[in-house]
């Protein structure tokens, strides 16, 4: 079985940048959250659960509703923990199958809450990406057109960066250009034995 390595880092930090780099250099990524997308779409149990949960809003013409959904749940831990409970289990299932068909010997997984959730115990090592907090703001606030107290809204509630610099086997600090962010993936990602 490949060794899996755990990749993450905070809103605006880089991670999937440094993921699509880590993909250039051969090793492949499951990309948690964007796993999670197509499965609240393409699962059906699933999909009664979090009507259940939520309401029919919760999807629109069988689609899924992010925006209803990320706004019912910003500001209530509880909801927000029992969703993450019917997500969380079928993200878990599917990670489980996609690393079966993978050849490599490392294989990557990305997430935003790899320390949150405590998947890191499910790793072999992992790798954190983090750059300072002006500098992570800006760099959403162009993506996204978002203005600084929604960025600074969200990384508050994210786990504070020291402590998962603590965690961290590795940390990525992109704070420079992507030529700099590229060179440091390629060092960690070929020492990993
Ligand atoms: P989120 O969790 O918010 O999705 P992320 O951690 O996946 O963010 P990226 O999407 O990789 O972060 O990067 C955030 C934005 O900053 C992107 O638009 C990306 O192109 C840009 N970016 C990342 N690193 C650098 C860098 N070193 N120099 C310039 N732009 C960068």
């Amino acid at each position: 079985a490949p060794k899996i390595i755990g990749l993450t880092g905070g809103i605006g930090s880089g991670k999937t940048t440094v993921a699509k780099f880590i993909e250039e250099f051969g090793f492949p990524v499951y990309y948690s959250d964007d796993r999670a997308k197509d499965i609240v779409n393409d699962n059906d149990a699933l999909k009664g659960k979090i009507i259940e949960l939520l309401g029919n809003e919760a999807y629109e013409n069988g689609v899924y509703n992010r925006k209803f959904v990320a706004e019912k749940v910003f500001n209530n831990k509880d909801l927000l923990q029992s969703l993450n409970e019917i997500i969380h289990p079928a993200v878990r299932i599917d990670f489980e199958e996609w690393v079966k068909r993978q050849t490599k010997y490392l294989v990557f997984k990305e997430t935003a809450l790899l320390f949150e959730l405590q998947l890191n115990r499910q790793c072999y090592q992992s790798v954190l990406v983090t750059a300072e907090d002006n500098i992570r703001a800006k760099r959403v606030m162009d993506r996204d057109r978002k203005t600084y107290r929604e960025v600074e809204a969200v990384m508050e509630k994210q786990m504070p960066e020291k402590d998962k610099i603590k965690l961290a086997d590795y940390v990525i600090y992109n704070n420079t250009n992507l030529e700099d962010l590229k060179e440091q993936t390629e060092k960690i990602i070929f020492s990993i034995e």
